[in-house]
């Protein structure tokens, strides 16, 4: 962690945080400052296209005192997911470079990361697309439909309880 006067790092993203300002957690990405708790803590890997969506996923993901690393795309996910080693990921099934179905099945193959919990996130909930996610050992599947209030509903279910 690097030192300006009255200022931390964040370790994980690299922010600047005032010390007096925060309780012990980066805003951005939920990292404790401390080293002791951070070794404790968990840590979700969040791949989706939309900074919209992953702004709402972080503010639960930090809510519920994990840490959280963000990927716009499938080959960022990929890469932070073996730099990170997260303990769950979030995949969004429809990403620029990839429909998240490869990324899952990259994953399942990637040396201890392949026994990671992984939740799809998708607004596509036809037969093939769900079918190939469960080939896959997708650990649960979100539907995340635009329009619909209840959108987070699932991850408050799956995640927080
Ligand atoms: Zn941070």
């Amino acid at each position: 962690m690097s030192k300006i006067a009255g200022m931390v790092q964040c370790p994980s993203c690299g922010l600047y945080i005032g010390r007096a300002a925060v309780g012990g957690h980066c805003p951005e990405c939920g990292t404790a400052l401390d080293r002791a708790e951070r070794s404790k803590q968990k840590c979700v890997l969040l791949a989706d296209s939309s900074s919209k969506i992953r702004g709402k996923i972080s503010t639960i993901v930090k809510q519920l005192g994990c840490r959280i690393v963000e990927a716009v795309n499938s080959n960022e996910a990929l890469h932070l997911a073996t730099v990170s080693k997260p303990d769950l990921v979030i995949l969004e099934a429809s990403m620029p470079d990839d429909d998240g179905i490869g990324a899952l099945h990259e994953l399942r193959h990637t040396v201890r990361l392949g026994n990671t919990p992984v939740i799809m996130l998708t607004a596509k909930a036809d037969l093939q697309t769900v079918s190939r996610a469960l080939q896959n050992q997708v650990s649960d599947y979100i539907l995340n439909c635009p329009n619909r209030r209840d959108q987070e509903t699932p991850l408050t279910a799956s995640g927080a309880q």
